[in-house]
């Protein structure tokens, strides 16, 4: 801190050197000046060969010597030795707060985390201890990242090039619609095509990547894995998360069929919530103990084959293994297990597909008695849209729906995920039940429906869902006006 008296001497002295660094200055530019003018004819020499080059003569400098601004005491310039004598002026806030942040950020990294354990892994062969506190000590060195309820969606196909012609296409068109879910949403998406566990391939990949996702992310509440076969039909439905604040995994099925008749399609492996927590890692390796991976998986697929009503597979696939995990181990499991029905966390395809248009319709109707809910928005405002028509549809249903829970789903409402098991769109091997012509129009028919929601935001739409690579612009006041438009 400086006294009041010292100030005019202070200041004498900094005039004077102000004044013998004014001189030095003028000489520098001077000297500056006259290497830059030999420069410019030299390079005026050599224009004609390098055109292509920028200007090597620095534009601003005319500027920087007409209109440099006064030299006062109370701008000292920084890069001068007199700076450092100069009374310093006050910082600045935004000065201030960028050093602070700089500290905050240096303290963070300096700081262990489970990170830099070198005993943790995120392999699936190698638990996981106490998981909760170093997530919980994480998210306190990183506050700014902790969001209650945080999601990160996590899918993904093989390595390699699909085998059925159209196959990758197909992926694509399901990638995408993810992607337009997350990005309406505000979830995180990780797309994973790299086998992370070389024994555990098809049904069974998603274990070691859900795993490795929850040490990824441990920011994300849930780990949300959605099979590449699954697409987004209702785009403004989001998952009731708060109803599921006392459990650690979400599924799609019926604890009637789970617990009781451990019937293998009780449930559906292919979406389901799991919290980032130390329950979920516990359940995930209780779950890969059944798996490829080990020595008992030939044992395990005897003993589905016996327990699980109904199991197709001639091994131990994932999701009889899940219900026998459930219904085996009650337990140890089922008051953190929710078995969700009161909507489509995974709708079977066959029945959705052939009402797409009916459900549509609906829809439109429902706009057209309602000038609030086809008012046009941006794509942004699509969330608080969502909830005005998830409103109306429960009021609509006469308290059903997501609020009331086990309550049926309206016919009419939109399925929140369509799943097409059983077409294997990669892989072209699909269930006898279904011809593979079947399965590519439905899977069309219902990311064209999918597709329609995300279109309206910028003012398109299909003009027959049979037809992918048809499309209109919307008229404004769509749907109430003519249902033209192009
Ligand atoms: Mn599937």
């Amino acid at each position: 801190m400086q006294t009041e008296d010292e100030t005019p001497l202070r200041k004498k002295s900094f005039l004077l050197s102000s004044v013998t660094l004014l001189v030095a200055e003028r000489l520098l530019l001077f000297f500056f000046g006259a290497g830059v003018a030999l420069l410019f004819s030299v390079s005026a020499l050599s224009s004609s060969l390098c055109t292509d080059l920028p200007n090597p003569i620095p534009t601003p400098l005319p500027t920087i010597i007409h209109h440099r601004p006064p030299l006062v005491p109370s701008i000292p310039r920084r890069p001068l030795p007199v700076a450092t004598t100069a009374p310093r002026p006050p910082l600045s806030t935004v000065s201030h707060r960028r050093d602070s942040r700089k500290d905050h950020d240096r303290r963070r990294s300096t700081r262990a985390t489970f990170y830099d354990d070198p005993s943790l892994s995120y392999t699936i062969d190698r638990p996981i201890t106490n998981w909760d506190s170093k997530r919980r000590e994480w998210l306190r060195l990183n506050p700014s990242l902790a969001t209650p309820d945080r999601v990160v969606m996590v899918t993904g196909s093989p390595p390699g090039r699909c085998p059925n012609p159209g196959g990758d296409h197909l992926l694509l068109r399901f990638y995408k619609n993810k992607a337009d879910y997350c990005r309406l949403h505000g979830y995180d998406l990780f797309y994973n095509t790299a086998l992370l566990h070389p024994e555990m391939p098809g049904c069974w990949a998603k274990i070691p990547l859900v795993r490795a996702a929850m040490v990824a992310h441990p920011e994300s509440e849930w780990v949300w894995w959605v099979d590449q076969d699954a697409a987004f039909t209702d785009m403004e439905f989001r998952p009731p998360l708060h109803r599921y604040r006392a459990h650690h995994f979400v599924v799609p099925g019926w604890p009637y069929m789970v617990y009781t008749a451990r019937d293998w399609v009780g449930l559906n492996a292919g979406v389901f919530l799991l919290r980032n927590s130390q329950w979920g890692l516990d359940f995930l390796d209780a779950w890969a103990s059944m798996g490829p991976q080990t020595p008992h998986h030939g044992k395990w697929g005897r003993i589905l084959d016996a327990e699980i009503r109904g199991k197709l597979t001639s091994f131990a696939d994932d999701q009889s293994a899940l219900v026998h995990l459930l219904a085996k181990e009650q337990r140890r499991w089922r008051d953190k297990v929710h078995l969700e029905s009161a909507y489509d966390l995974h709708g079977y395809w066959e029945p959705i597909v052939g009402r797409l248009e009916d459900v549509a319709a609906a829809y439109a109707e429902m706009e057209r008695r309602d000038a609030v809910l086809r008012r046009r928005h941006a794509e942004k405002e699509a969330g608080s849209y969502g909830e005005t028509r998830s409103r109306y549809l429960d009021a609509a249903a006469g308290g059903g729906g997501e609020k009331g829970s086990g309550k049926r789903w309206p016919r009419k409402r939109r399925s929140f995920v369509t799943h097409f098991t059983g077409c294997q769109p990669c892989g072209g091997d699909h269930n006898p039940a279904y011809t593979w012509q079947g399965c590519v129009d439905g899977m069309a028919r219902a990311l064209n429906f999918a597709d329609d929601q995300v279109l309206r935001a910028y003012g398109f739409g299909h003009t027959n869902l049979n037809d992918s690579a048809s499309i209109r612009s919307l008229p404004f006041g769509y749907p109430a006006s003519s249902r033209g438009g192009r």
